[in-house]
C-alpha cells in the first residue's frame, strides 16, 4: 500500500510524531487493539507502506524536528521487516539528520540487526515490550514476536553498546512478577507499565485458559508492589510513551 504521509502528528504525552512503517502487524498478538481501534478483522493482514521512505526523506526537510514514536500501531521489527527493511531505511535517514529525537518499541530482537545505525542516531532509545517471564503464555498470547529470553537479551546487547534502553511492561499477563523484573533490571534505564483494561473478547481467552485472575485489581497491585520494590526509581507508570 502507498501512505500519504509518514510522519504523523500526535497529542501521546512528550511524543510530536508517530512513524508507523508498515499497515497491521504480523506478531498477532490476542489482546493487540489496533484491529480493534482501526475496526479491522482480525488477524488484519499486514502491509508494508512501500513508500514510507520517499515520504521520510521530503517530511524530515519539511515538518518541525520533534520527538518520534516508531511505533505507534504497528511493531517496527514485525517479521515483514526481514524482507522489506522498511525500519532500516528510515533510520539510516533519521541518523544522517540527527536532530530528530527517536523512540523505538518493538517486541523483535530483531532490532539487534541495526544496532551500528542506531548506535549513529544521537538521541536515540530503544524498548522492548516484555509481559511476562513464561513462555508459555508468549506462545499463547503473542505467538509471532520474540520468545522472552531474545527480548531480555536485545536489552542486554543495546544496553552494552552504549543505548539508552527501557522496558515496556504491559499488558501484564501471568507471570512472577520478582522474576521478570530482576531479569530486566540490569538491562534497561528506567521501565514503564501499564495497566490494560482488556477488551471482552480477550477476557474470553483469559478465562479460557483459567487466567482471568489477572483482571483483578489486587493481583495487579500486587504485581505493580513487587516491580517498584526490584525496579525502584526506574520505574514509571503510564503509556508507552509518558514521561
Ligand atoms: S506487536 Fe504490538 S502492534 Fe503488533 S500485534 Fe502485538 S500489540 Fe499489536
Amino acid at each position: 500500500m502507498r501512505a500519504k504521509s509518514i510522519l504523523t502528528r500526535t497529542k501521546l504525552p512528550g511524543i510530536d510524531y508517530t512513524l508507523n512503517p508498515y499497515f497491521g502487524c504480523g506478531h498477532r498478538c490476542v489482546y493487540c487493539y489496533v484491529p480493534h481501534f482501526l475496526k479491522l478483522p482480525y488477524p488484519p493482514r499486514p502491509e508494508p507502506k512501500e513508500n514510507a521512505v520517499e515520504l521520510l526523506r521530503r517530511e524530515v526537510l519539511r515538518k518541525r524536528p520533534g520527538h518520534v514514536l516508531i511505533s505507534s500501531a504497528t511493531d517496527p521489527y514485525q517479521p515483514l521487516e526481514r524482507r522489506w527493511m522498511l525500519t532500516q531505511k528510515i533510520l539510516k535517514i533519521f541518523a544522517t539528520v540527527k536532530i530528530w529525537r527517536i523512540t523505538i518499541l518493538t517486541k523483535s530482537d530483531l532490532v539487534l540487526r541495526d544496532i551500528e545505525i542506531l548506535k549513529s542516531i544521537p538521541k536515540i532509545e530503544v524498548g522492548l515490550t516484555i509481559t511476562t517471564d513464561r513462555e508459555d503464555i508468549r506462545r499463547i498470547f503473542e505467538p509471532f514476536a520474540s520468545p522472552i529470553s531474545n527480548r531480555i537479551n536485545a536489552l542486554k546487547v543495546l544496553k552494552s553498546e552504549g543505548i539508552r534502553t527501557y522496558a515496556f511492561i504491559a499488558p501484564f499477563l501471568p507471570m512472577n512478577p520478582r522474576r521478570l523484573a530482576e531479569l530486566i533490571e540490569p538491562h534497561v534505564d528506567y521501565v514503564l507499565i501499564d495497566v490494560m483494561h482488556y477488551r471482552r473478547s480477550v477476557s474470553k481467552i483469559l478465562v479460557k485458559y483459567g487466567f482471568d485472575f489477572i483482571l483483578s485489581e489486587r493481583w495487579q497491585e500486587e504485581v505493580i508492589d513487587v516491580l517498584r520494590d526490584v525496579f525502584g526509581d526506574k520505574l514509571a507508570v503510564g503509556s508507552a510513551v509518558e514521561r
